[in-house]
């Protein structure tokens, strides 16, 4: 295998092209004489997740959300390698991927994000839809077609989590869904959003309640099957406590798995199987390897008010952790100090059916087709480079005022 003193130890890697990844080779690219970036990441495309619920309503095109790889990093510095890290060792500073090759770094960025957890359910693997990616997402839309082509009396969809995803996902199905099914979410903790803000809480829970998507807390999948899932009391097995919920369909939005490539020697992870890493995001070692995104767990920097604080999983901390990861690569290169990241709340954003959405930030609290808009804006200036922000733009100015262009046409 190649030493990290050979070819390729001036150079850094990054698995994973998704927020944290993607927008770290970005920020690396974008700094002055920045070292030869390559990007590993299977799929073509990188996808927005929170706008997701967009796409499967169809208010927005997969060409806005999902731009591909190559178009993305065309000029930009950055050389995308479509592959999967498999395995990496950090003595030798080489990792392996999935269609063989052995590759050198200097620097290794760990941000492979986290998966979808159905924690051993039965029959949640084979009978749940998931809500990840755009073939989930046509899986959905088809199912949704189906039920209102052919409806049927008390046919329901039930959505397993009330986290924002489960939340957000149901007030675009019933929505969509215009009463031809119901929509059930089950929540096993004793409510909706427990992460998030009272403001949030309270319109999620109106915004439901609108749609009359049922809300059933303190509620536990035990099953799921064709026909619907098994449900029961958490702590309670008698099977007097179940209940038996027909569906139509069910999708599962509760719980994130980690798995990271195979690292030797093995790091240390959290309970939910993060990576521990430091504050400045570097994995303890001597093997030039940070994490960063869903799968970071950093401890908190010195004089931290909460050194126990956990990172909340979302886009806005990957997002953050970008650009001085960017640095922090440079500086490791440099042989300098590293700087540790401070994670800032910025508030939250909620898409809460079509044309709705709620928002707090900065002291400010906002509901309504307002907040949808804001929430938009707000995306468009955190979409990766500014050929994909403008192409977004245009497409969305042509469709408020349809007569006067047209989108730009969905190449890439
Ligand atoms: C439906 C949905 C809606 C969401 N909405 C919001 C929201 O409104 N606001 C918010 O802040 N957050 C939201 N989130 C969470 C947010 O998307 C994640 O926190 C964020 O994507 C984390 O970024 P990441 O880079 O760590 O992981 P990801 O964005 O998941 O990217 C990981 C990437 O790594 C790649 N990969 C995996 N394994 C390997 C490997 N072995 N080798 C190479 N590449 C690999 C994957 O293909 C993927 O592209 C949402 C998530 C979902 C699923």
């Amino acid at each position: 295998m190649p030493r990290a003193d050979q070819p390729g130890s001036g150079s850094v890697v990054i698995a994973g092209g998704g927020f944290a990844g993607l927008y770290t080779a970005l920020a690396l690219a974008g700094r002055p004489s920045p070292p030869p970036i390559l990007l590993i990441e299977p799929g073509e495309r990188f996808l927005f997740l929170p706008l997701l619920y967009e796409l499967l309503s169809g208010e927005l095109h997969p060409w806005e959300i999902a731009p591909r790889y190559d178009a993305l990093l065309a000029g930009r510095g950055v050389a995308w390698l479509q592959d999967r890290v498999e395995r990496i060792d950090t003595s030798s500073r080489t990792l392996l991927t999935r269609r063989g090759r052995t590759l050198p770094y200097g620097r290794l960025v760990l941000a492979t994000g986290a998966g979808e957890n159905r924690f051993g359910i039965p029959g949640a693997d084979s009978h749940a839809l998931g809500f990840r990616s755009l073939a989930d997402v046509d899986r959905l839309r088809q199912l949704v077609e189906r039920l209102k082509r052919e409806p049927r009396p008390l046919q329901r969809l039930v959505v397993v989590g009330g986290g924002p995803t489960g939340v957000e996902l149901a007030c675009k199905l019933a929505d969509l869904l215009t009463g031809a099914a119901g929509v059930e979410v089950i929540e096993q903790g004793p409510t909706l959003l427990p992460d998030g803000k009272a403001f949030s809480r309270d319109q999620a829970q109106r915004a439901l309640q609108r749609r009359d998507v049922r809300v059933r807390t303190g509620t536990r999948v035990l099953a799921v099957d064709t026909d619907g899932v098994k449900l029961g009391r958490p702590g309670s097995s008698a099977e007097a406590a179940m209940e038996r919920l027909g569906a139509a369909g069910v999708i599962w939005t509760a719980g994130l798995a980690f798995h990271p490539p195979t690292i030797l020697p093995e790091p240390a992870r959290d309970p939910v199987g993060r990576l521990l890493c430091d504050a400045t995001l570097a994995l303890p070692g001597d093997g030039g390897v940070f994490v960063a995104g869903d799968l970071a767990r950093p401890s908190a920097p010195t004089g931290s008010d909460d050194p126990a604080a956990v990172l909340p999983a979302n886009a806005q901390v990957a997002f953050q952790q970008a650009p001085l990861l960017a640095d922090n690569l440079l500086r490791s290169l440099a042989g300098e100090p590293l700087a540790p990241f401070r994670w800032q709340d910025l508030g939250e954003m909620m898409s809460l059916g079509r044309g709705d959405a709620c928002l707090t930030a900065g002291g400010l609290t906002l509901a309504g087709p307002l907040a949808f808009r804001l929430r938009r804006l707000a995306y468009l200036a955190r979409m990766p480079g500014l050929n994909q922000q403008l192409r977004a733009a245009a497409g969305w100015l042509a469709e408020a005022w349809p007569s006067a262009s047209t989108p730009p046409p969905p190449h890439g």
